[in-house]
């Protein structure tokens, strides 16, 4: 029997275990159950492949992506691991011969999808078959209370039934408890160690502006930060989605569309692009994501607001699987908070779901308008805690002041009052500021004793007035009357004058960084890397497979640092194991030469 690091090391190319893998490689090897919670791009994989090598017979994932199996099992025969999968895009025929293969105890990896795995066929035919474990994958999907429920989910506690001396890993990346509770409930995991991950993910930073000009601020996070990379732009509604893919692409990025309206196999088609060209900029509703495995998107950018910490999380989750640096960004201002409550109130449901979901909003408010650390906020709210702030999030690198906004809020909310609860943000400032234009004396407002009363802030500074106090739930909007506030009834005690209020000093968000490739973001040379790009962008189209089944940014980063000359040095490089080693380092080493030798003349 093969030793768990010993797999690790000469198949998967890696050092060493991350501390909770090592625990829950060892638990399993050993015979155990496991409940495994990790966030994204934690390395839960390897937490059921390596024993699935170590152990006797073949290792059976149930997952309910199939999209995905056909990569992910390719990801596994590039490192020279027997891996099949058996899911309905599969000839009869072809579906036969990994059934022989299987008796025949020649796979060490089977992928089945849910549906496929509960039919009687498949049944008796893994109760012939040498069965190393069963992991489940996106194990979350057994609940009913997530959005991802899948029926056939509910029907895997048959396996423990049916094969109570194997081995099952339940695998997901969803926080809360009762989703955890569930999962070990359903699937009859009482009896399973369980393995918890904190869910920091540190390689991200989070960044949240404010929301000026939000077409030219994503152009110039993108120009400046990431011209060359692959990344995700989301937006609320398909027609934003279209019309921004389309302006990206005359910018001259490779952007392309994604949401529920457009034809499925375009989808598809636009899918797979992402997955196997690099740099492409996928602009999408929330609708795209769920089981993209793609490890080297780089950055994560909202240009509107979504509606609660968890979808926050998820969406931006999808950056930085592999553990590199990545940026989630996003820009936000008082028409999204606005906009989201009004989706709210118009929202189908009774009154505790509302009032649930406003919490839910309230939080994710919080979270945009915080002066302190984002990462603390974000996990907190997932019931983790960090000692100090994290140092790399926008609020830790640029401090963000606050001052006493107790008059100015007492000022917005009488100007509100005395335009009796009926007008928008545009009108209350120019009250405020003492504006006397045509609408104004249309109402009579310049009588008003507010008229002109906050002359000492700009209308810039009453906006982000204005939108803190929405955010904070001081101001309501009129669901009748859209974009018109109202007050809320938690701002009484601020009228009265008993309650002080701080607020958040907004930045301008314009500022001018050197521009850098993703080499550069990692300091690494970045004309060997692009060179190192390319080489594996070729060997990529050549197998029809995506540049990172090749080898990860991270690999191709170790080249640029480590500049091995020869097979054994290349050997020696993370995610380099033996059967890649063998099929690419005359490649690789090939360019790390050229380069070399050019520097020299
Ligand atoms: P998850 O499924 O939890 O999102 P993955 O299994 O896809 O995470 O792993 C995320 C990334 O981390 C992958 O690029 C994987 O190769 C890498 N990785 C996992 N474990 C290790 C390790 N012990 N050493 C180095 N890299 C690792
Ligand atoms: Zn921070």
């Amino acid at each position: 029997m093969r030793d768990a690091r010993e797999t690790l090391q000469t198949v998967f190319g890696y050092d060493a275990f991350r501390p909770l893998q090592e625990a829950i490689v060892n638990h399993v090897i050993d015979g155990g159950d496991a409940m495994v919670l990790m966030p994204t791009g934690g390395g839960k994989s390897l937490c059921y492949q390596v024993p699935a090598l170590v152990r006797p017979g073949c290792g059976v994932v149930v997952s309910p992506l199939i999209a995905l199996m056909q990569d992910q099992v390719s990801a596994l025969q590039e490192l020279g691991v027997n891996a099949a999968y058996l899911n309905s895009t599969l000839e009869p025929q072809a579906a036969r011969a990994v059934e022989d293969a299987l008796l025949a105890g020649e796979l060490d990896l089977l992928y089945i999808a849910p549906e496929r795995l509960v039919q009687p066929r498949t049944l008796f035919l893994l109760e012939r078959a040498r069965i190393a474990l069963f992991a489940i994958d996106e194990a979350h999907c057994v609940s009913r209370w997530g959005h991802d429920f899948r029926a056939d989910y509910l029907q895997l506690s048959l396996l423990h039934e049916r094969f109570p001396q194997i081995p099952r890993l339940a695998l997901t990346a969803t926080a809360d408890a009762r989703t955890r509770e569930e999962i070990i409930q359903r699937l009859d995991l009482h009896e399973a160690g369980q393995f918890i991950a904190g869910f920091d993910r540190p390689n991200i930073r989070y960044r949240i502006a404010l929301k000026q000009n939000p077409r030219q601020q994503l152009l110039q996070f993108l120009r400046e930060e990431h011209p060359r990379d692959s990344g995700i732009v989301y937006c609320l509604s398909r027609n934003k989605v279209e019309e921004t893919a389309q302006w990206l692409s005359a910018q001259g990025f490779h952007a392309l569309p994604y949401h529920a309206g457009l034809p499925a196999a375009l989808r598809a088609t636009h899918q797979a692009r992402f997955l196997r060209e690099e740099a492409v900029v996928m602009v999408a509703t929330i609708a795209f994501g769920m089981g993209i495995d793609k490890p080297d998107v780089r950055f994560v950018a909202h240009l509107d607001l979504p509606r609660t910490i968890e979808a926050y999380y998820q969406e931006t989750g999808r950056a930085g699987r592999d553990g590199l640096p990545a940026d989630a960004w996003m820009v936000y201002g008082l028409q999204d908070v606005l906009k989201q409550r009004q989706m709210l109130d118009a929202s189908e449901g009774n009154d505790t779901f509302k009032r649930a979901e406003q919490q839910r909003l309230n939080a994710m408010l919080g979270l945009c308008e915080v002066t302190g650390c984002r990462r603390q906020v974000l996990l907190r709210y997932f019931g983790d805690t960090l000692p100090s702030p994290c140092g790399n999030c926008d609020t830790c690198l640029e401090p963000v002041d606050s001052w006493d906004g107790t008059e100015a809020a007492r000022m917005a909310l009488s100007a509100v009052y005395r335009t009796e609860q009926r007008f928008g943000v545009n009108h209350l400032i120019d009250v405020l500021r003492g504006n006397e234009n045509e609408r104004v004396r249309q109402f009579g407002h310049q009588r008003l004793p507010t008229f002109g009363v906050g002359e000492k802030l700009d209308a810039n500074q009453w906006r982000s007035v204005f939108r803190q106090l929405v955010a904070r739930g001081l101001l309501d909007s009129d669901p009748e009357r859209y974009g018109a506030l109202t007050l809320a009834e938690s701002c009484r005690p601020l009228l009265r004058g008993e309650e002080e209020l701080w607020l958040r000093r907004d930045q301008r968000p314009v500022r001018q960084r050197s521009t850098r490739s993703a080499g550069e973001a990692f300091d690494v040379d970045s004309e060997l890397w692009e060179a190192l790009r390319e080489c594996r962008r070729q060997l990529a189209e050549e197998q029809g497979k995506p540049p990172y089944i090749i080898f990860h940014d991270r690999t191709l980063q170790e080249m640029c640092l480590r500049l091995p000359r020869d097979i054994q040095a290349f050997g020696e490089l993370s995610g380099v194991g033996q059967n890649k080693r063998d099929k690419y380092a005359s490649a690789f080493l090939q360019v790390i030469d050229s380069h070399l030798q050019n520097r020299l003349h």
